[in-house]
């Protein structure tokens, strides 16, 4: 027997969240992440039972067809257990859970997966992804409404469209039966991780650090670095020569390590204030997963409603615009209409005349205009005066206006 790879698993609740609705396990041949949702209560209790119903699978099989045969008939095990407890329990109704799920037999991976977990291989240095998110953005980028990069940013990505749960009786899960040999490296998050740290990022400590354990332990220590607002669960598995990976221990984490206590169990799930108040903005920033059910209807009302939703914004934005221009111009009235209260007495050419308005200009728009021309002549008046009017005597009104005119006629005449 040549030299078995080694596996490792860890779940952390987050530094936002007040429970920990996801589970993991990492055992001989099954290695299985379940990210529960439900709100108040019943993620965590649904990714439990999830993942206590799926290890009962983890065991040798003669073929990757029948470990993935197995898989699925324990994932659709788990979800008539989700149905059933929920029914029990009417306070669970709604919950459900992701699986993301894989059973190595020999070199092969049999797989199966539901909802926004992610499987990834790292193979050769090359990283990427092989489950595919049944994510209402994943619909959208799959039908070419939306890119990649729109995907990750879209306030929609936090919906899922299949679960396990008590929704759909016969859920459809993705199973694929895929080639694995010595020296892969293959990782299982909830979206905890894969939501807030770059695939880059993933790609480069899964190539650093050798250990499955640092290995684990650095990328949860990653999304804590970044807020880490919902629960972060991570396994890693390496495979190894030997058909197997019987060095590490069977190791379960996340709710599935807790026992089950979903009835009428209040303390704990008592808020951790302190932690909410030291990161007011992280806990309005994510929304809580939640799952939608996956219909075309609903699927072409959500795209209808987002694209209402942006009409609603681009009108919002037009009425703004018109409102601020509309405002400027009533306030451009009121102010010209001002000016034109104003009278002066100035030069108009070899002239004195009496303006209407205020001497300035307002760039190329002129704020006053010649109200009323008069015989008197710059020349006839003394030099002292004839400056004075050049550059204009204010007045207060018109009836003072007429008045400094009228003085000028006076020095002329006297
Ligand atoms: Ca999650």
């Amino acid at each position: 027997m040549g030299v078995s790879g080694k596996s490792a698993a860890v779940s952390h609740v987050g530094r936002i969240r007040a429970s920990n609705q996801d589970s993991g396990y990492v055992g001989q041949h099954l290695f299985v992440i379940a990210d529960g949702m439900g709100g108040h209560a019943g993620g965590d209790v649904a990714s439990a039972i999830a993942v206590k119903r799926i290890i009962q699978v983890d065991q040798k099989y003669a073929s990757a067809r029948d470990a993935e045969f197995a898989l699925k008939s324990a994932l659709l095990a788990a979800n008539t257990e989700l149905a059933e407890t929920a029914f029990d329990h009417p306070e669970l109704t709604g919950m459900g859970t992701t699986v993301s799920a894989l059973i190595r037999v020999g070199d092969q991976m049999a797989l199966a997966h539901i909802g926004d977990s992610r499987i990834y291989l790292l193979r050769d240095g090359v990283f990427e992804q092989v489950s595919v998110d049944h994510t209402f953005v994943q619909r959208l980028v799959d039908s070419g409404r939306i890119t990649q990069e729109e995907a990750a940013v879209h306030p929609r990505r936090s919906v899922i469209m299949r679960v396990l749960g008590d929704i759909d009786s016969s859920p459809e899960i993705d199973t694929a039966i895929l080639e694995t040999r010595p020296g892969d490296r293959w990782l299982i998050c909830s979206d905890g991780l894969s939501s807030y740290v770059s695939d880059e990022k993933i790609s480069t400590i899964l190539s650093t650090f050798k250990g499955t354990k640092d290995a684990t332990n650095r990328l949860v220590r990653e999304s804590l670095d970044q807020g880490a607002p919902d629960n972060v669960t991570v396994a890693v598995v390496d495979v190894g020569t030997g058909p197997e990976s019987p060095s590490s221990p069977p190791t379960i984490v996340g709710s599935a390590a807790l026992p089950l206590t979903y009835e009428a169990d209040n303390a704990r799930r008592a808020l951790r204030l302190p932690t909410l108040l030291l990161h007011p903005l992280k806990s309005t920033m994510h929304e809580d997963t939640h799952f939608e059910p996956e219909s075309e209807e609903y699927l072409d009302e959500l795209i209808l409603e987002d694209k209402r939703r942006a009409l609603r914004r681009r009108i919002t934005w037009l009425v703004g615009v018109v409102l601020v221009i509309a405002a400027i111009m009533v306030a451009a009235m009121f102010a010209y209409r001002w000016t034109q209260t104003h009278y002066y007495v100035g030069a108009n050419g070899e002239t004195v005349a009496i303006f209407q308005g205020v001497q300035q200009d307002l760039g190329p728009i002129s704020l006053h205009s010649v109200y009323q021309q008069t015989s008197i002549k710059l020349e006839d008046l003394s030099p002292f005066t004839r400056e004075t009017v050049e550059e204009t005597i204010s007045a207060k009104d018109l009836a003072d206006a007429e008045a400094i005119i009228k003085r000028l006629a006076d020095s002329i005449n006297g």
